[in-house]
């Protein structure tokens, strides 16, 4: 089972479509875990049979004290990935890297639309940072995708994988924008970048959720009591009927066709 920790709710940036409060709100109540409150969370995950563990915010590398504590304490006993913006870096964040090895999922927008929708964001600095990780730790691209970037999927493909080397490149869409006639848009430039990809990139690059894609049931808890607090455990389910289950199962099934064709013709 796959959990993730939510460390806090503060964030350097302001994406349009930001799944926290409203930041610049009056309503918006920052929330930072304690050091001994992300200890006992996790402890629990991993008494509970996380068997990995996604440190999430807002931005976590805001806090990396919080971060080094957990993979101190816990690297051992379950696999982590931290998800992160990519625009913070320093020798505390490297060091974290180079002795815990956490898998970081950074979270970027296609490289035409980056700016529009994540405000403060800046595509170099943040590729700076992903290529000195990477000679760290495995590093995943992860591409956001809403109504207004389905077009670009593409163009993403080239740039983070051929530009830019990174050998894995993950899509995951904002459900909450979406409709009908958005997830066909989604299956249909899915499969565009599934056909651009040569027998050589199917063997070595790695495109989530296609490539790997296994349904699962997300479960979400919140409590306020007092402070902000979110957890969500992901579990293993035979099928997934949402609209985002049924495209993925789409797309995985056309990656597995086209995969099987390349790797068997050569083509
Ligand atoms: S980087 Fe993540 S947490 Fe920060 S504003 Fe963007 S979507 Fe929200």
């Amino acid at each position: 089972m796959r959990h993730s920790l939510h460390i806090t709710n503060r964030c350097n940036l302001r994406c349009f479509y930001c799944y926290e409060d409203d930041k610049d709100t009056s309503s918006f109540i920052p929330y930072v875990a304690t050091v001994p409150e992300a200890l006992q969370r996790a402890e629990n995950m991993i008494v509970h049979g996380a068997h990995s563990i996604e440190i999430i915010g807002g931005e976590p590398l805001l806090y990396p004290d919080i971060v080094q504590k957990v993979l101190e304490t816990f690297s051992t006993r379950c696999s982590f990935c931290i998800t992160t913006n990519g625009m913070i870096n320093n020798e505390q964040i490297e060091h974290i890297l180079m002795r815990f090895s956490p898998t970081v999922h950074v979270s970027v927008d296609d490289p035409v639309t980056t700016h529009r929708f994540r405000r403060g964001s800046d595509l170099n600095r943040i590729l700076q940072h992903a290529h000195t990780w990477s000679m760290l730790t495995d590093v995943t691209i992860h591409n956001v995708l809403h109504p207004h970037n389905f077009q670009h999927m593409q163009e993403s493909f080239v740039f983070y994988v051929r530009h830019h080397g990174f050998k894995t490149l993950g899509f995951g869409v904002v459900e909450e924008w979406m409709s009908p006639f958005y997830w066909k848009k989604y299956i249909e430039g899915g499969k565009e970048v599934i056909d651009m990809m040569t027998e050589k990139e199917m063997r070595s690059v790695h495109i989530s959720p296609w490539a790997e894609y296994a349904p699962f049931d997300k479960e979400i808890i919140y409590s306020h009591g007092g402070k902000v607090e979110l957890e969500e455990i992901f579990h293993p389910v035979d099928t997934d009927d949402s609209p985002y289950g049924l495209s993925k199962r789409e797309l995985a099934g056309y990656y597995k066709e086209r995969r099987n064709a390349l790797l068997h013709t050569g083509g």
